[in-house]
């Protein structure tokens, strides 16, 4: 079993979205006049390697985002312009040898914009595209081009296998519904045989000030109270199965970690 942490780069963004934080981007008086400050929201997939089969956790954003995110106006809001050629999904799959037919599954931590951006490359491969039921129903549902965050140009068309619970895909590999960000937001637990536990939280938990505790939520949120009772419960199994826990959009935590092509987690 391998897992490789593939590093996107990052949008640009004012960290107002993804913290809420007394003294952090909420301001007493006293510091009225300080600029707002501005975030490397970053951004990263996840490939799985086991005997079994294969997935892919999260598809990032795509190169055209100037261009596709124009009906929703996020491209002024989070402009994807930290990332260089060989960071996009494509190249960081070619540069692990990976094609995007020998994926046995593509899976969605929720449909965004930023995570679903390049799931279209995996169209007609055979690739297994899942995501959670509510997320599905929600995507696929809404009128019009957009609806905050989600954008049907990036997955309308397509055919989504769903999951609903807790569900192991793979061997050692558990999706867990963490609804509140989205409906149907998903984080993924690994069970490694050397390096241990590993959760991916998605967007569940943006970075590790949000994680606290106390957990400090975001801008977008769909359901608060949700939203909290899936930290708690990423928490507590976290703690139960002493797991590295690893956040959707932390720029410090994700300079930390061993990245693709060279570094991996057995
Ligand atoms: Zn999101």
């Amino acid at each position: 079993m391998k897992l490789h942490v593939l590093d996107c780069g990052a949008m640009s963004c004012d960290l107002t979205w993804l913290l809420l934080k007394p003294g952090r981007t909420i301001r007493p008086r006293a510091e009225r006049d300080r600029p707002v400050e501005w975030y490397p929201c970053t951004t990263h997939a996840v490939l799985v390697e086991t005997d079994e089969g294969s997935l892919l956790w999260d598809t990032s954003c795509p190169r055209d985002w100037e261009t596709r995110w124009i009906p929703t106006g996020l491209q002024e809001f989070f402009p994807y312009d930290q990332v260089s050629d060989e960071q996009y999904l494509d190249a960081q799959l070619g540069r692990l040898g990976v094609s995007p037919d020998s994926l046995d599954y593509v899976v969605l931590s929720h449909l965004h914009f930023d995570h679903a951006g390049n799931v279209r490359m995996f169209a007609g491969t055979g690739a297994r595209l899942v995501c959670n039921d509510k997320e599905k129903e929600f995507a696929f549902g809404y009128e019009g081009a957009f609806d905050g965050a989600h954008l049907k140009a990036d997955y309308e068309g397509l055919d989504f296998q769903t999951v609903s619970g807790d569900t192991e895909i793979l061997p050692g590999v558990t999706l867990i519904e963490a609804p509140g960000h989205t409906v149907g937001t998903m984080a993924m637990k690994v069970d490694l045989p050397e390096t241990g536990t590993m959760i991916f939280t998605s967007d569940a938990v943006y970075m590790g000030d949000s994680y606290g505790p106390p957990a400090t939520p975001a801008a977008i949120v769909n359901d608060l109270t949700a939203w909290y009772a899936s930290v708690e419960k990423i928490r507590s199994i976290a703690e139960r199965s002493d797991a590295t826990v690893i956040f959707g959009h932390d720029a410090e935590q994700l300079r930390s970690l061993r990245t693709a092509p060279d570094g991996f987690y057995q």
